[in-house]
């Protein structure tokens, strides 16, 4: 679980509060357990870091199909879809 501080939850990764700081994009499982246990929060810089450091490459189809991808502009959605195949960006 992460560590909160009362309703403020932490980044599991660099323990910034993440009332300041993006939340990491919204993974499929098999990506995301490649990256943290199943019970962490990451902000996006972690996310990237980890990815990085394990040899991760996040595309669209690394992407969960779920709301908080779509929110914002750009969303995680459009901003993997700038680097998506257009077959994979149809599915979504
Ligand atoms: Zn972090």
């Amino acid at each position: 679980m992460s560590e909160t501080d009362g309703l403020i939850e932490k980044c599991d990764g660099c323990s910034q509060l993440l009332d300041w700081l993006p939340l990491g994009t919204m993974l499929e499982d098999r990506v995301w357990h490649k990256l943290a246990d199943e019970s962490e929060t990451l902000c996006l810089s972690c996310v990237i870091d980890r990815a990085e450091q394990r040899g991760v490459r996040l595309t669209l189809a690394s992407l969960l199909p779920c709301a908080l991808n779509l929110l914002g502009k750009p969303s995680f959605f459009d901003l993997f879809t700038i680097f998506a195949p257009r077959a994979i960006a149809d599915q979504f």
